[in-house]
C-alpha cells in the first residue's frame, strides 16, 4: 500500500499547509478548450479574460491560499491589460513562486472539474500528467476527478464550467 502523508522521509514530505481553489467559466462555441495547461481538442472553449483555465485558476488560488497570500483577481486583476489572453500556466508559476518564498512548495492537489459537456473522460490522463509537471510534483500526488451536474444549473445545462481543488503544501526546512 502507498504510504502518504507519513512525512519520515524526503518523498513522502509531510502536509504543513492546505489550501482551496475553485473558479467557474462560461463554455462558449469553438476549440481548442485550455485545461490544466493543455490545449485540449474539444470543439468548445472557456471564456476569460486570460486563456479562461478554470482548472489552474482553482490550483492558482489554492496554492496562494495554502501560503496565507491574496487571491489570484488581487494578483492578476482583469482590468490588467497585461493579463488579456494570458497563458494561465504564468499566474501559477508566479503564485509557486510566491508560496516558495515563503518556504512552502505543493505536495499533492486533489481536483474536482464539474462538468457536465464536453466528456472529460478521454483527456483526464494528460491533464494529470501535465499539473504534476507545472507543480513539480509525482503524478501519484496529483487527482484529476470530473462530475457532472445532473443537468442542473448552468454546469448541468453545458453553459459553464467550473473547478474545485484542495493543494497541500510543506514547509521547506531551514525555511
Ligand atoms: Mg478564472
Amino acid at each position: 500500500m502507498e504510504r502518504l502523508g507519513r512525512g519520515d522521509d524526503m518523498s513522502d514530505p509531510v502536509i504543513h499547509r492546505v489550501g482551496i481553489g475553485t473558479d467557474l467559466h462560461r463554455l462558449a462555441p469553438g476549440g481548442p478548450l485550455t485545461l490544466g495547461g493543455l490545449k485540449l481538442p474539444i470543439d468548445q472553449h472557456l471564456v476569460g479574460h486570460s486563456d479562461g483555465d478554470v482548472l489552474l485558476h482553482a490550483v492558482t488560488d489554492a496554492v496562494l491560499g495554502a501560503a496565507g497570500l491574496p487571491d489570484i483577481g488581487e494578483h492578476f486583476p482583469d482590468t490588467d491589460a497585461a493579463n488579456a489572453a494570458a497563458d494561465s500556466r504564468r499566474f501559477l508559476a508566479r503564485a509557486l513562486a510566491a508560496a516558495a518564498a515563503k518556504g512552502l512548495a505543493p505536495v499533492s492537489v486533489d481536483v474536482v472539474i464539474h462538468a457536465e459537456r464536453p466528456k472529460l473522460s478521454p483527456h483526464k490522463a494528460a491533464v494529470r500528467a501535465n499539473v504534476a509537471a507545472l507543480l513539480g510534483i509525482a503524478e501519484e500526488r496529483v487527482a484529476i476527478k470530473a462530475k457532472t451536474n445532473e443537468g442542473l444549473d448552468a454546469i448541468g445545462r453545458g453553459e459553464a464550467m467550473g473547478c474545485t481543488c484542495v493543494v497541500g503544501m510543506t514547509l521547506r526546512t531551514g525555511a
